[in-house]
């Protein structure tokens, strides 16, 4: 893995100066740190993807089938038939300009074909090429160019250098979503073969064990019963979870993240300790153990796949509807593709909260509602008894996961939430938030180590956000409400903002919470003690 360059040299050395060369004469270049492991011929062969093969990004030979310019050619045609949005994006841009710097990972690493207008020209060009009366004839001159194996290079490239985050399409006066242009560039190249490893491995895994992280039934059982342990040590409650409980009124899905890793885990036992105390009827399930859905990131073909085991399993338990869990590229799939790909899910009824009866008209065709606004209508209704003081000793703010954010329009209930249970809460700055949210610069599938240097410069534009209320309000504790976002902001703090902590929303509502038969509760779910409660936690020591 290559080693990633200091803070201070890493911003001295970018800059956001062109190229000598013009775009279509500048060759791409795999540095160490700015692009990921190619997909492994097992993976690719699980779920059936073509051309299985073990290869790198850095060799020279890609090993590509024979015909693969003929397979890019009918699958770009197919989708050009099938999409009637790809047509119009690859032909509406006027190059204005507006989203050039709009990219978190143009900003971070200064490279032209990070503009937005740029990494979409990668796919233009041979749109035109291929598909225009104006390319065919005078190529080069009405932009367009030959699919050479450079070519496909540069997509690689690219179009992994894009987290599907959507911020350039709010810019754009015409609606372009130059993250739609990159899922169906990714979709070109998974017909060739050309995936990356963290994007399929989560995939296979996801198809054979029901979560991205290949854990199996029983181990997944034994991880949610030590947190029940732990909540135990904190609290003095003892939780019973049930699994795959059929006749239950709701199953509950989350990422697998959250079992997985901290601070994830604490996400979890939030959650854990809410149900208990609405006395929720809901279950989990071992085979459904997975929110996220990483076929978004592989093929609309996959996402589909992915996605209607969730609906499967929940058919098979009988429950009413589907809560989910603090997840961000689930809730795009649930919210912008379920519908038309596996739904209306209509054998399930339309859901109502058993504890407050408030009707989630939203949720009418998906019949999954989002645990952030179920438990803003907790709290909005009463049911909730919170003591804000326990989360005194943090200094909130709330990065809007992009999906969440632009693909639902989910602004105030979380910020709702977070003011019912901290008394310290700070926003970032207006451009950097909501609809116009910085991408943490991992996601997408983008989350691996050996892409690091592209993580932190992609990070930038909101860990620069996260330091200016670091500095201005003292914030120490950085929440969002998306599990690959609580995973990849602790490197990404601990690079460019050290002093700042992540936490996902529902920790904080567990630490607020006041359950009933609670011993007196000295520590957060972290075990750090509470303020003023420094002593009672050395005396425990
Ligand atoms: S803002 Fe829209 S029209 Fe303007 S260059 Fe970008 S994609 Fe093209
Ligand atoms: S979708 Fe996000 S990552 Fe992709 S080009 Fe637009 S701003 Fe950049």
């Amino acid at each position: 893995m290559a080693s990633v360059p200091k803070a201070n040299e890493l911003i001295a050395g970018t800059d956001h100066k062109p190229p000598k060369t013009g775009w279509m004469d500048t060759p791409v270049d795999f540095k160490p740190g700015t692009w990921c492991y190619a997909g492994k011929s097992k993976n690719l062969q699980v779920v059936g993807l073509p051309n299985p093969r073990e290869w790198s990004p850095a060799d020279e030979d890609w090993k590509l089938p024979k015909n693969w310019q003929e397979t890019i050619h009918d699958g770009l045609k197919d989708r050009l038939g099938k999409y009637r949005s790809l047509q119009l994006f690859m032909d509406i841009c006027v190059r204005c300009g507006a989203c050039s710097d709009k990219c978190h990972f143009f900003i971070g690493s200064g490279d032209p074909k990070n503009m937005p207008v740029l990494r979409a020209e990668l796919l233009r060009s041979i749109y035109r090429k291929d598909f225009t009366l104006a390319g065919k004839v005078l190529g080069k001159m009405a932009g367009a160019r030959e699919l050479t194996e450079d070519v496909l290079k540069e997509w690689f490239y690219y179009f992994f250098q894009c987290t599907e985050c959507r911020r350039c399409s709010v810019f754009c006066p015409y609606g372009i979503d130059t993250a739609e242009i990159t899922m169906v560039a990714r979709e070109l190249l998974n017909l060739i073969g050309c995936n990356i490893d963290w994007v399929v491995g989560p995939v296979a895994n996801c198809y054979m064990n029901g979560n991205h992280l290949g854990i199996q039934p029983h181990a997944f059982k034994d991880m949610i019963e030590f947190f029940v342990e732990e909540i135990e040590e904190v609290t003095g409650i003892k939780i019973e979870p049930t699994f795959n409980r059929k006749g239950a009124e709701v199953l509950f899905i989350t990422p697998s993240g959250d079992v997985f890793a901290d601070p994830g885990t604490y996400t979890l036992m939030g959650y854990l300790m809410l149900f208990h105390e609405i006395g929720l009827d809901y279950t989990w399930s071992t085979y459904a153990s997975e929110g996220g859905n990483f076929g978004l990131f592989t093929s609309h073909e996959m996402m589909k796949r992915l996605n209607s085991k969730m609906y499967a399993e929940a058919k098979r338990l009988g429950v009413k509807w589907i809560l989910g869990g603090e997840c961000g590229h689930m809730w795009r799939v649930i919210n912008q593709y379920m519908d038309t790909m596996n739904g209306p899910a209509d054998f399930l009824e339309e859901p109502v909260s058993p504890i407050t009866g408030t009707k989630f008209d939203n949720a009418k065709s998906t019949k999954m509602v989002h645990i952030v606004e179920f438990t803003a209508d907790l709290i909005k209704n009463g049911k909730l008894k919170l003591d804000k003081s326990r989360n005194d000793h943090l200094k909130v703010t709330y990065h809007d996961s992009c999906n969440p954010a632009r693909a639902m329009g989910f602004f105030e209930e979380p910020r709702y939430v977070l003011n019912n249970v901290c008394n310290h809460f700070y926003d970032m700055p207006p451009n950097t938030i909501k609809e116009q949210t910085f991408c943490c610069g991992s996601g997408s599938g983008l989350n691996t180590d050996e892409y690091m240097e592209m993580r932190m410069r992609g990070g930038l534009p909101r860990a620069n956000a996260v330091k200016h209320v670091h500095e201005q309000h003292g914030v120490n504790m950085l929440s969002c409400i998306c599990a690959i976002d609580r995973a990849v902001l602790v490197p990404l703090m601990n690079y460019w903002v050290p002093g700042v902590d992540v936490t996902g929303v529902h920790e904080l509502v567990a630490n607020a919470l006041v359950m009933e038969g609670e011993k007196e509760r000295t520590t957060d779910l972290r075990n750090e003690p509470l303020e003023g409660m420094e002593d009672s936690d050395n005396e425990d020591l």
